[in-house]
């Protein structure tokens, strides 16, 4: 059987991680987000791909990015020569960007580099970023148009945001993405951002429509739980926007997307506005806390899918 999943950052990484103990990992692979990517001293950093990275290879740090234990060496020292440092980046972390960096100026693709970083990792789930070209979210603010990491590092996601632009929208798909979508058993959309990590991908040449026709079973499962975000800016940006903070408001976000849309136990009161929407909807437990309820999550989004004896 072969899943597909529609991966931002932390959310998604955990969910992956579970997936990747209780599926065989080459079954895998993950369609990664890079409209949070930036230049950091002249380097391409992607921070969704190593989240994916780190955290399938169990080395994430305390918070869901970075190298667990990571030290800061290059980082204070850059403090001391006057540099305004308010995007973090330890010392073995500086070795991924500084790898990808010099791959890509030679000549590699964005797809190529990743593959040979996680192959370096011991990673055996396919990741894939969604194109190999640039595509950044913009963040429409009261203080005006802002990078990505600019609103959620430096500003720490505080200020309200009024929508967002993809001005790389027409970025063509990197090589195997629609293929992995379209020839999917089972297309995930991760417990994600909906508008800062999934709706990037979407916009991305033929994602959406590949999405929207693909013959697998496709599922969503829910960053919101119980009118709120398990972490991040996704409840702040539903209510900035205009939305009821809820799973619902999700739900409607991939409407045509999706078959079935899974929500935490907590929101079972929901089911029936979920359906009304046009899709299947079942609640169970979705919060990952720990090693064991991330491969937890992963068995019961399998079971709500029809998959149940996919499970080792
Ligand atoms: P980011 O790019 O690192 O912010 O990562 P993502 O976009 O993948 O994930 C952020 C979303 O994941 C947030 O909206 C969280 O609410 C959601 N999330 C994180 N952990 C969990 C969890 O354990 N369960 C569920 N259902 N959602 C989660």
């Amino acid at each position: 059987m072969k899943i597909t999943v529609l991966a931002g950052g932390i959310g998604a990484a955990r969910f992956l991680h579970g997936l990747a103990n209780v599926v065989e990992p080459s079954s895998i692979t993950a369609v990664c987000n890079v409209s949070d990517d930036l230049t950091w001293h002249g380097l391409h950093v992607s921070p969704d791909l190593d989240t994916l990275m780190y955290t399938l290879a169990g080395l994430e740090g305390e918070f869901g990015w970075g190298v667990r234990g990571d030290t800061q060496t290059t980082l204070e020292r850059l403090r001391e020569l006057g540099g305004d440092e308010w995007f973090s980046i330890g010392d073995r972390d500086l070795a991924t960007h500084l790898y990808r960096t010099g791959r890509l100026r030679a000549g590699s693709t964005l797809t190529e580099v990743t593959a040979a970083l996680v192959t370096a990792h011991g990673v055996r789930v396919t990741c894939l970023p969604v194109t190999d070209e640039p595509h950044p979210t913009i963040v429409r603010t009261g203080e005006g148009d802002l990078q990505f990491q600019d609103y959620f590092v430096r500003l720490r996601g505080e200020v309200p945001v009024t929508g967002f632009d993809f001005p790389g929208r027409d970025a063509r798909p990197a090589p195997g993405v629609l293929r992995a979508i379209a020839e999917a058993d089972l297309a995930v959309i991760a417990p994600s951002n909906p508008f800062v990590s999934i709706t990037p991908m979407l916009v991305v040449q033929g994602v959406r429509e590949t999405l929207s026709r693909a013959p697998g079973k496709r599922v969503a499962i829910s960053p919101i739980i119980a009118g709120s975000a398990v972490k991040g800016p996704a409840a702040a940006m539903l209510e900035s926007l205009g939305y009821e903070v809820s799973a619902t408001s999700v739900a409607r976000l991939y409407q045509g997307l999706v078959d079935l849309f899974v929500v935490d136990t907590a929101d079972e009161a929901l089911l029936p506005e979920i359906r009304a929407l046009g899709m299947d909807a079942v609640a169970t437990d979705t919060m990952m806390t720990g090693e064991e309820g991330r491969a937890r999550v992963a068995r019961n989004v399998l079971a709500a899918a029809g998959f149940a004896e996919s499970v080792a």
